[in-house]
C-alpha cells in the first residue's frame, strides 16, 4: 500500500534523540527552548511555546485569549475535530463558517456575511480559527481586517502549514492573527512524533500559554501573590495542564526543522507533477492563490458528483483495492455525532458538505517516488474508467 503520508526520519534525527537519551535531561532540559527559539526565528514570531500536541496548543491558545462559557469560537467545518474541540474544552460554544469550494479554506465572504448577521443579534464570536487546509494559507488579510472591524481574536490553525507563506511572510509570524498553532504529528510536514507549538508576538499571551502548559505554575516572583518563601518556591496561580514537550521530541524537531525547506520543495514538486498528470481526467484539483505558497500537507482532488461520473466512493474503493492509500479530508465537523447535540444538521454548511462528498486525498510525502506517483495517477484513471463502466 502506498500510504497517503509518511514521515522522513534521517540518521541525524535518530542520533539527536539518542544524544538526549544519554544526557541529563529527558524532558525540561535545553532542547525544548532551543527548538522554540529555532521555530520562532524561522517564522519571524517573537515567542513560541512548545507543547505535546497541536491540540494542546489550540487549547492553551484559547485559554490565553480568555475563551470561556458564554463565548463563541467559529472555525471551518472542513477540518480535524481538534480545531473545534478546543472551544468546548473551555466551556465555550462552537459555530462554523462555510468554505470556499476552490481551496477548502474558510470563505472570507461567508465569514463577513455571518459576522454582519451575528453583530445584529449581538452574538459575535470571541475567537475565529481559520484552518490552512492542506497547507495553503487562508485569506488572512481579509480575516485580519474583519477581526479589527468586529473585535474578535484570531488563532490560525496552521497544523498543515508549517513552512508555508502568505504574501511573502512565513505562516507563524502572526501578521494577521494573535496566535498561530502548528502540529508536529508524523503525517504533517515535519515531526516530533507527537507535538505542537503556539506562536505569538504578544508577550502576555506567550507567558500565559507557557504557564498553562505546566499546571498553571509560575516561578516568577512578579506573578506571585506574595514574596517567595525561598529559592524552592513556586505558586500555582491558575488551573493548567501537563502539556509539556519532552527534550527527545524537541531534539527530533530541531533536526527536522533544518530540512523543512527541502521537505516543502519536494512536496511542491510532487504537487506540480500531480497537477500536470491529472489535467486530462474528469476531476477537479484545488485552486492555488497567487500570493501564497502552500506547504502541501495534503493533495486533495474532487470527483464531481455529476451524471456520467462514478462518484467519490466508487473511485475511493477502487483505489484502495489497487493498493493506493487514499484518504478523505475531512468529514465535516458539524456532522459528527457529538456535534449533533448542539443542533447542527445536514444542510447547515452546504459547500463544505458537497466538498466532503467529492474529496479524495492522494498520497503525498517527501519520499514518494515518481514511479509510485505515476502508479497513483494510472490507478486513478483506471478507477474512474472502471467505476463508470
Ligand atoms: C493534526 C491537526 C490538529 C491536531 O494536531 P495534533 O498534533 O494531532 O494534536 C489540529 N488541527 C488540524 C487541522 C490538524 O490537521
Amino acid at each position: 500500500m502506498i500510504p497517503y503520508g509518511r514521515q522522513e526520519i534521517s540518521e541525524a534525527d535518530v542520533a539527536a534523540v539518542v544524544e538526549v537519551l544519554r544526557s541529563d535531561w529527558l524532558t525540561q532540559g535545553p532542547a525544548v527552548p532551543r527548538f522554540e527559539e529555532a521555530v520562532a526565528s524561522r517564522c519571524g514570531a517573537k515567542h513560541a511555546v512548545a507543547v505535546n500536541s497541536g491540540t494542546s496548543a489550540l487549547h492553551i491558545a484559547c485559554m490565553a485569549l480568555d475563551l470561556g462559557p458564554g463565548d463563541w469560537l467559529w472555525t471551518s467545518p472542513i477540518t480535524f475535530v481538534a480545531s473545534a474541540n478546543c472551544a468546548l474544552y473551555c466551556g465555550a460554544s462552537v459555530d462554523f463558517v462555510d468554505i470556499d469550494p476552490g481551496t477548502g479554506n474558510m470563505s472570507a465572504e461567508a465569514l463577513e456575511a455571518k459576522l454582519a448577521g451575528a453583530a445584529s443579534r449581538g452574538k459575535l464570536p470571541k475567537i475565529v480559527v481559520p484552518v490552512h487546509f492542506g497547507g495553503q494559507p487562508c485569506d488572512m488579510k481579509r480575516i485580519g481586517e474583519l477581526s479589527s472591524k468586529y473585535g474578535f481574536r484570531v488563532i490560525e490553525d496552521a497544523s498543515h502549514a508549517v513552512g508555508a507563506s502568505y504574501q511573502g511572510e512565513p505562516v507563524g509570524k502572526c501578521v494577521h492573527s494573535d496566535v498561530a498553532v502548528f502540529s508536529f504529528h508524523p503525517v504533517k510536514i515535519m515531526t516530533t512524533a507527537e507535538g505542537g507549538m503556539a506562536l505569538t508576538n504578544e508577550p502576555s499571551i506567550a507567558e500565559r500559554m507557557a504557564r498553562l502548559r505546566t499546571h498553571g505554575i509560575t516561578r516568577d516572583a512578579a506573578h506571585m501573590t506574595r514574596p517567595p518563601d525561598g529559592a524552592w518556591y513556586y505558586q500555582q496561580v491558575e488551573l493548567g495542564y501537563n502539556y509539556r514537550m519532552t527534550d527527545m521530541q524537541a531534539a527530533l524537531g530541531g533536526r527536522q526543522l533544518e530540512r523543512l525547506d527541502g521537505f516543502i520543495s519536494s512536496r511542491e514538486r510532487l504537487a506540480d507533477r500531480y497537477d500536470d498528470a491529472l489535467r486530462g481526467l474528469p476531476i477537479v484539483t484545488l485552486k492555488r492563490g497567487p500570493d501564497r505558497r502552500s506547504s502541501w500537507h495534503l493533495y486533495v482532488i474532487r470527483v464531481p458528483e455529476r451524471p456520467g461520473l462514478p462518484g467519490r466512493k466508487k473511485v475511493f474503493d477502487k483505489l484502495r483495492a489497487s493498493g493506493i492509500g487514499v484518504n478523505v479530508h475531512y468529514i465535516p465537523v458539524h456532522l459528527q455525532p457529538y456535534y449533533e447535540r448542539f443542533g447542527f444538521r445536514p444542510g447547515d454548511f452546504p459547500v463544505a458538505e458537497r466538498f466532503y462528498a467529492e474529496a479524495i486525498t492522494l498520497p503525498l510525502f517527501q519520499a514518494l517516488s515518481a514511479a509510485d506517483q505515476d502508479k497513483v495517477v494510472r490507478a486513478l484513471a483506471e478507477a474512474i474508467q472502471a467505476a463508470k463502466a
